[in-house]
């Protein structure tokens, strides 16, 4: 069983293709900066209607500026003049541009694939000129390097926001997320009914990252905008630092972006993407999410294929060495439990969890064997399914106390697994409050 959970992003290339992209993908994610209600709608329906417990992740845009609509694609070529302007040249969707530009800085379009040094600024209007050439199309995202904003979340983003809940997303991706104001922002809104990721692509939320990731349910290192900000050389470097405070605060992590980018073009990955993945899960991420690879990409099935491959096979030969990450009572029997499984050559994990907590604190040490969660609601069964190695349950039976999960646990296996031998059992005793981790049991099945 697969334990690092693959995300493939939705477009018009790939919305048809829900079903048969499902055999090698756990969670959907759409990206909130394209498309309108009707559309969002649309691929909701066509997901559930296809696979109905499967987790949605929406992406609000945040305050990313992009071109406008073109009427077709236009060739930029180094030392050509251009103008931004919403009456001639190229458009911008968002005149904010003609404030937070600023003469003499060369600003990046398309993913960094162009290049524009700008020259003069007006109210209502940029001129410059192009350093590094490319073909620009429609709405394409413009990065002003090192710019600082005020705030991560726009009107945009809260309308958005409103409109991915009503439709049932399992999980939000905040965008250019500046500081921890903009977590908790989201958060008073998301209530329990969505989990909030952050997705890290800021000079700003590097500064900030460790209150950034306590008060999210998880991060998303999004290499794309963030090697913009940064310089690529650097992105390596901040990626190990995520994982680690992640790992440490136990939150899941999603790598993203150029991840089999080769892919959009070519039914087989490089060398060099198929390492970078290897490095990641033997780094330890919970997910890997696929962007432009099942968006807009000529081979999204072979791209997710391809990845589940390439994690099937690592999976088997990397093992994962967790030392006890903090000095809470809670982990230190989630780390007991993972010690007593795998010297008892325990073949699955069965936690029992009315908040969630218990299974995250036995995900995040990223036992060998598969992690059987079980918890009270569909909606938490459905959000857990990011977390690395977990196979999560819903149950509607309410445990009293700890023999009964025992029991439980026993006839579970039972008959799901057709399972014999041993098996832990851990989570938090029925009788006292949610959110603890506070027995372990050591069983065998006969
Ligand atoms: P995006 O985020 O695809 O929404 O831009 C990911 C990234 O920037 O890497
Ligand atoms: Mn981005």
């Amino acid at each position: 069983m697969r334990k690092t959970k693959i995300i493939a992003t939705l477009g018009p290339r790939s919305i048809d293709k829900v079903k048969h992209l499902s055999n090698y993908v756990d969670i959907f994610r759409l990206n909130f900066a394209h498309g309108d209600e009707k559309t969002h709608k649309l691929y909701f329906d066509l997901i559930k209607d296809t696979k109905k417990e499967i987790p949605i992740l929406v992406d609000l845009p945040g305050p990313k500026i992009r071109i406008g609509d073109l009427k077709e694609s236009i060739l930029l070529k180094q030392g050509d003049r251009v103008i931004f302007s919403q009456k001639e040249g190229l458009p911008v969707e968002d005149p904010k541009f003609f404030q937070l530009v600023k003469e003499n800085t060369d600003i990046l379009i398309a993913d960094g694939n162009i290049k524009i040094k700008i020259t003069k600024v007006g109210n209502d209007f940029a001129e410059g000129y192009v350093i590094e050439g490319g073909i620009l199309t429609s709405r394409k995202g413009i990065n002003i390097p090192k710019i600082n904003l005020d705030s991560g979340i726009t009107k945009t983003d809260l309308l958005l926001l409103d409109e991915a809940l009503k439709l049932g997303a399992d999980y939000i991706g905040i965008s250019f997320v500046l500081s921890e104001k903009d977590v908790l922002e989201i958060k008073k809104i998301t209530k329990e009914k969505a989990w909030v990721i952050s997705k890290i692509e800021k000079v700003q939320a590097i500064r900030n990252l460790r209150k950034i990731i306590y008060e999210s349910d998880g991060v998303m290192i999004a290499r794309g905008d963030l090697g913009l900000e940064i310089g690529l050389e650097k992105v390596p470097f901040i990626q190990k630092r995520i994982i680690k405070i992640s790992k440490l605060l136990g939150k899941p992590i999603i790598l993203a972006t150029q991840v089999l980018e080769s892919m959009v073009n070519n039914p087989m990955p490089t060398r060099a993407e198929v390492t970078d993945i290897t490095n990641a899960l033997i780094e330890g991420v919970d997910a890997i999410l696929l962007t432009d690879e099942t968006a807009e990409g000529n081979y999204p099935i072979e791209a997710s294929k391809f990845l589940s491959n390439i994690i099937n096979y690592s999976e088997k030969r990397i093992k994962h060495s967790s030392s006890l990450p903090t000095k809470d009572p809670d982990d230190a029997i989630a780390f007991a439990t993972i010690n007593v499984a795998d010297i008892s050559k325990v073949k699955i994990i069965i936690v029992h969890s009315r908040s969630g907590n218990s299974i995250l604190r036995v995900s995040r040490l990223r036992p060998s064997v598969p992690i059987i969660g079980i918890c009270p609601s569909k909606e938490l069964a459905r959000k857990l399914k990011i977390c690395y190695g977990v196979i999560p349950f819903y149950s509607k039976r309410k445990m009293k106390n700890i023999n009964e999960i025992i029991l439980y646990s026993e006839r579970f296996v039972r008959k799901k697994f057709r399972y014999k031998g041993r098996i832990v059992i851990t989570g938090g005793d029925p009788v006292l409050k949610e959110g603890r981790t506070d027995f372990i049991k050591l069983h065998e099945i006969i």
